[in-house]
């Protein structure tokens, strides 16, 4: 096992990656930018390194910065958590150049599916099925509507380089698909510095429902069940749960086989997620992988009993999947977690400042992971993401009312957070008989505001 480790993150995922080091032995290195000088994940790492000022392109995006700070505690190896460079293969090549180990998958691989095109077609090659699209880029709108009817209205162009939801447009029509076409080529072209855009066939009320996998370093590979994340924001995950009450043991024991069949063609090493939509005849089709540690870890921690960042850090030791996992992987219960974000309920808008209270619930079957603490101040400059709130129990009906406790238990004040929505939604009847797609929330909201008006 390693003797040290940075951790490349910040917020709560730096202090769940801390944690997990802490219970295998290893020592931890933090950094931080300037703003995060008063952060949790500095203090409780034995080691904590100042790698710039706020602005996450300047510290926790800065690669020299980073691996300079990884040399100088002489690290073995680095976590990088979600987001930031947890999908950078560039930075996955330098530290195999500088000998630290990345914990994740190697950066050809990372390289493969963070083309969601390639990856798409990499997919398709091992019988998983996708939705029809545009093989390859598309470089002009004239060559998009040549591709859209060939596909079918609607559809969806989307961003090769994707990601958080930007850079994607439904298209509805021919005659709006060169204004389309263009904003979502500038929107993905600011986000991610390339604006190459694929298209796929548009599905009308999806499910999204992802598959975790864990693959060792010597060709073993397991699937732990899926995650359903439909209910989401701005085509941004905000409650997921575990299992999906869609996916029949059937399909789940398929779909595993398949996706771990794949994950073995394509050399696939660490954690990963595979995510699908489901179509209203319950057939689930690719639409990204990520190769990383998801922030929606903790449902299928709860219902499988595995330590998701433990397996990584063991996997990146190299060990083997059978010495990690149990004999027999097995679901108990259902889990439930809420996103926490620092901003408003119903317009999404950021809320950053001092935190002037800071109750976290606990008690049977109740997770809180944070960063966060009375006092603390939430800087400007990074994800909103806060707090996450996990319950598990017997069955779904019991996580949910341990939801709906622990809700009420939580208190954040100084900031707005998303809490009084998901309180809303935990006492919608159709969110709570399982009656849901990804257009939930936008039709949960406009039907919230409708009722306000007319009162
Ligand atoms: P990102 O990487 O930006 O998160 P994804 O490809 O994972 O993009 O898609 C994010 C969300 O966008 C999905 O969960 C779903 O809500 C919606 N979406 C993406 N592709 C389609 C599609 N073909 N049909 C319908 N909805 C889609």
């Amino acid at each position: 096992m390693f003797r040290k480790v940075l951790i490349a993150n910040r917020g709560e995922i730096a202090l769940r990656v801390i944690n997990a080091c802490r219970e295998l032995g290893i020592r931890t290195v933090a950094i931080y930018s300037e703003a995060d000088r008063n952060s949790l994940h500095v203090r409780f790492a034995d080691e904590a390194i100042c790698i710039g000022p706020p602005r996450a392109a300047d510290s926790y995006l800065n690669v020299p910065a980073v691996i300079s700070a990884a040399e100088i505690a002489d690290v073995e190896a680095i976590h990088p958590g979600y987001g930031l460079l947890s999908e950078n293969a560039n930075f996955a090549e330098v530290c195999r150049a500088s000998n630290i180990k990345f914990i994740g998958p190697p950066p050809e691989v990372t390289r493969l599916m963070g083309e969601k095109e390639k990856a798409r077609q990499a997919m398709k090659k091992a019988k998983v099925p996708i939705l029809p699209g545009s093989d390859g880029v598309l470089t002009t709108a004239e060559e998009a509507l040549k591709w859209a009817e060939k596909v079918g209205y609607p559809v969806i162009l989307k961003a090769k380089a994707g990601g958080g939801g930007r850079g994607m447009r439904i298209v509805r029509n021919g005659e709006d698909l060169p204004n389309l076409f263009h904003a979502a080529f500038t929107e993905a072209a600011n986000a991610f510095g390339n604006g190459e855009l694929y298209m796929e066939k548009y599905i009308e009320q999806p499910r999204h429902i992802e598959f975790q996998v864990l693959a060792d370093e010597h060709g073993n590979v397991a699937s732990l069940f899926e995650r359903e994340c439909s209910i989401q924001r701005r085509h941004q995950k905000i409650i997921e749960e575990a299992p999906s009450m869609q996916v029949t043991p059937k399909m789940r024991e398929e779909l595993g086989r398949m996706l771990c069949r794949c994950m073995t063609e394509i050399g696939y090493q660490n954690a990963g997620t595979v995510e699908f939509l489901m179509n209203a005849d319950h057939d689930l089709y690719f639409i990204e992988m990520n190769t990383r540690i998801q922030v929606e870890h903790p449902v299928t921690e709860a219902i499988t009993g595995v330590d998701m960042v433990k397996a990584q850090l063991r996997i990146a030791a190299g060990e083997r999947l059978d010495a990690i996992l149990p004999a027999k992987l097995e679901m108990r219960g259902h889990a439930i977690e809420c996103r926490v974000n620092a901003e408003h309920p119903v317009k999404f808008t950021p809320s950053a400042g001092q935190i002037t209270a800071f109750n976290v619930p606990g008690g049977n079957g109740v997770r809180v992971d944070t960063a966060m603490y009375a006092e603390g101040v939430i800087p400007p400059y990074y994800d909103s993401l806060i707090a996450k709130l996990i319950t598990h129990g017997v069955s779904r009906a019991e996580a949910i009312a341990k939801m709906e406790r622990a809700l009420s238990q939580f208190i954040v004040r100084g900031i707005e957070t998303t809490i009084p929505l998901h309180e809303a939604i935990f006492q919608d009847a159709d969110f709570r008989a399982g009656r849901f797609d990804t257009g939930y929330v936008e039709r949960f909201l406009a039907a919230a505001e409708a009722e306000s008006s007319a009162a």
